[in-house]
């Protein structure tokens, strides 16, 4: 497509997939992915499964992702996921503020910068996830929302620190709803935060960061959201806990 941004096609396991389901998911996508290296293709899955899935990746093109992490690197934090001991297992990328974080667990644009510096800081790349929760801020229209939400993920975070970073756009009463964004209207908001990016950083910069549109995106809708300019993957729940589907969309991107 002439874009200079690779794909990205992630999986999104949440906190499904049962212990002995893991394997078995594994091997049937393994051996299709072998090759692949047009396409950057994640699964993030609780952090449970991240050694058994880092292990069998080792030889494998296929990133393993973080679902979480805290916002120090380590310490008197129970229950909490520590940004060291993911970078140090070997875990490239993590979520950060993914929607369900701020809706049950109270993560706030504070948090979810506190978190993508410990991340930057630790060597984990992260894709941060805006949710476009209109609720939250009354006073804004939706356009503004996403932007104040990225303006305040990156706050402190340098030009180098950025091109670690992925954006998901992933408007909330998209997610698991069946109800995805047009292909139309996500390009939009993908324009939108690039144009963001590019007033914060600079256009060669922003023309680097890829930019991923979540919620609902299944084989059916998926071939419309890798065309549009301004969205370089996909970040997928549902479908993805099919190995068949998640393979059919590494294969449209
Ligand atoms: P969904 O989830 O594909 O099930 O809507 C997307 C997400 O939560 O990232």
């Amino acid at each position: 497509s002439g874009k200079l941004r690779r794909p990205f096609v992630l999986a999104n396991w949440k906190i499904n997939m049962a212990p002995d389901e893991v394997g078995p998911y594994l091997q049937t996508v393994l051996p299709a992915l072998a090759d692949e290296s047009r396409v950057e293709v994640g699964i993030a899955a609780q952090d449970l499964y991240l050694g058994q899935m880092l292990a069998a990746t080792q030889a494998s093109p296929l990133t393993i992702v973080g679902e979480n992490t805290h916002w120090e690197d380590q310490g008197a934090f129970t229950g909490e996921t520590s940004p060291k001991a993911l970078a140090q297992m070997g875990v490239e990328y993590v979520l950060i503020g993914h929607f369900e974080r701020r809706k049950f667990f109270n993560e706030t644009d504070e948090t979810v910068n506190l978190k993508t510096l410990a991340a930057l800081r630790n060597g984990l790349k992260p894709i941060v996830d805006l949710d476009e929760d209109l609720s939250a801020y009354s006073h804004l229209a939706p356009d503004q929302v996403i932007l104040s939400q990225l303006e305040a993920a990156l706050r402190g975070v340098t030009a180098d620190q950025l091109a670690e970073i992925t954006v998901a756009y992933e408007p909330t009463w998209a997610i698991g709803s069946g109800e995805a964004a047009s292909a139309d209207q996500a390009q939009e908001a993908a324009a939108l935060i690039r144009q963001s990016l590019t007033n914060l950083y600079g256009q060669d910069l922003a023309q680097k960061i890829r930019i991923l549109y979540g919620g609902s995106v299944t084989p059916d809708n998926a071939p419309a959201f890798f065309c549009q300019k301004d969205i370089d993957g996909i970040l997928v729940g549902k479908a993805a806990l099919d190995p068949h589907k998640f393979l059919k969309l590494v294969n449209q991107a």
